[in-house]
């Protein structure tokens, strides 16, 4: 390989057994799908244009040195550090990726603390949200998260500059390049902010709440239904598998729930009370219940989650489940591994 291709010599080994990895993993979901059997497109020649990272597979904690890196093969680079290495942890891979504004370096660390159930956990501690385009968020005791006021700035300025660059048609030229650059930085940057409101949200819900139900986004035919949601914003699934990921660690419960009518069905007394889009009220009157229409569907989304009778048969749902066994005396560890395998 190396007579023919002498310039592999200036690569890592690790990287090129890495790229020999991703090439196998592309061949694989052609021919064999992932793990749910869905096959993906035929793997196409990427040229090194097309290359956005490269793995380090074995990296080392002592690569990093003061505010500078040591990458084999590459030499010692200055580095802004965002967060340092937590104590106790090892490095175990590190991914280079070259974004809009630069290179990145990402380090997995290996965590060896199996990530459990809280024992105690505090059914009354449990909250239902609504995922939506006027707040980001709502609860069902009311708390309203707002989309933060620079993300839609920055959206608008994002939109600005896209229209921009449709004006400039000719693909050689050097200002439109330019505005290529700032468009993608500008993505970037949204990306970025979006992730930390994302994380920032998360914790706040995870401070407050121990069980959170929250709309199941995998469910088929969803998309036609809740069209204006999924058109607006692709970052909810996001939201919800940082929601989950963070919650499994701090030993709390997210469930997924049917969402089809929770903004349209009372939470009170289960009547149908119908809405259109604009309609950002529930007024019931069968029961008289006034809240936000929001609101009222967070609180549909626990109670489903809880196992009303809307939703599945009594008994098989994990928070019921959760209830029965505290008074059986099992462990809700054990429960709560099953709902997570399941
Ligand atoms: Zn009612």
């Amino acid at each position: 390989m190396y007579q023919e291709r002498s310039w592999y010599k200036e690569i890592y080994s690790q990287v090129l057994q890495d790229m020999v990895r991703r090439v196998g993993l592309a061949f694989d979901r052609y021919l064999k799908g992932d793990s749910q059997g869905k096959r993906s497109g035929k793997p196409r020649f990427k040229g090194k244009g097309r290359y956005h990272s490269f793995t380090y597979t074995q990296a080392e904690n002592d690569w990093i040195v003061g505010n500078r890196v040591n990458l084999p093969k590459l030499g010692t680079i200055k580095l802004i550090q965002h967060r340092p290495l937590p104590e106790g942890f090892d490095v175990k891979t590190a991914i280079i990726s070259k974004k809009a504004d630069g290179w990145y370096i990402t380090f997995s660390l290996l965590d060896e603390s199996v990530p459990t159930i809280n024992p105690d956990i505090d059914i009354e501690k449990s909250v239902g949200i609504d995922l939506g385009l006027k707040d980001f968020l709502v609860t069902s005791d009311g708390l309203h998260v707002p989309i933060p006021q620079y993300y839609r700035k920055a959206q608008k300025r994002l939109a600005k500059e896209q229209r921009k660059l449709a004006h400039k048609k000719n693909k050689a030229s050097k200002r439109r390049a330019k505005q290529v650059r700032k468009v993608a930085k500008l993505h970037a940057k949204i990306a970025r902010q979006r992730k930390e409101f994302h994380h920032k949200i998360a914790v706040l819900l995870l401070r407050k709440y121990e069980v959170i139900a929250h709309e199941n986004l995998n469910i088929k035919g969803l998309a036609r239904t809740r069209l204006a949601k999924s058109v607006h914003d692709a970052g909810w699934g996001t939201f919800i598998t940082i929601l989950a990921n963070k919650a499994e660690r701090a030993g709390c419960l997210t469930i997924g729930v049917n969402p089809s009518g929770t903004t349209q069905i009372c939470s009170d007394c289960d009547a149908h009370v119908p809405k259109t889009l604009i309609d950002r009220w529930h007024s019931c009157p069968y029961c008289g219940l006034e809240l936000d229409r929001d609101e009222n569907s967070g609180r549909n989304m626990l109670k489903r989650a809880e196992g009303a009778p809307q939703e599945a048969p009594l008994g098989c749902h994990p928070v019921l489940k959760a209830r029965r066994v505290r008074s059986d005396g099992w462990t809700m560890k054990r429960e709560a591994r099953t709902q997570s395998a399941g």
